[in-house]
């Protein structure tokens, strides 16, 4: 959703993966498919007149420069964000929804579970309508959406107690 590099200097590039991956209330459009206004691998058609989300959204690949290039989201097929408490939220793609599986990614969340886990800071991935807790040496699916419907981390942040 945005262009320009982020703190690491890096760039989203060909990546619009996060124009496909949240939902966006503004423009009403679901979590998990394109947003009609996006020509992937290009870049938003409304540059400019995109909503406040978009211009504001910049994903953990673009800030963190301790992320691998493994974790550029559209190699990844997932999206990294932490949330106001240091959550590490993983958003995956639909179109991937094992993409949190495959090596070295699951090894990777497992590292990251076991380094949250004292700070209180837990790595929930949003995946085929699930939220899917991930442990240092299992996962756990803690939350599913109704039959068909992509799970919004929202909802499912605003349970929590
Ligand atoms: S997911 Fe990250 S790298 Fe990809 S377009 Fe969005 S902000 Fe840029
Ligand atoms: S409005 Fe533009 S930046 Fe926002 S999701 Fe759609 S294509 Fe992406």
């Amino acid at each position: 959703m945005v262009t320009s590099g982020g703190e690491s200097g890096r760039q989203c590039g060909s990546c619009s993966m996060c124009c496909k991956v949240f939902l966006i209330a503004e423009i009403a459009k679901p979590a998990g498919q394109w947003c009609p206004h996006c020509t992937p691998g290009r870049g938003c058609r409304i540059w400019g007149d995109h909503p406040a989300q978009c211009r504001a959204f910049r994903c953990m690949w673009l800030s963190e420069a301790w992320l691998g290039p493994e974790w550029y989201p559209q190699t990844a097929k997932m999206v990294l964000t932490q949330n106001p408490q240091s959550w590490l939220l993983v958003e995956v793609d639909s179109g991937s929804p094992k993409a949190w599986m495959r090596e070295p990614y699951l090894t990777h969340l497992r590292r990251f579970a076991a380094a949250g886990l004292p700070l209180r800071r837990p790595v929930v991935v949003f995946s085929a309508g699930e939220a899917i807790l991930v442990l240092p040496d299992r996962h756990e699916v803690v939350m599913k959406a109704k039959s068909g419907e992509p799970l919004d981390p929202a909802a499912f942040l605003s349970r929590l107690p």
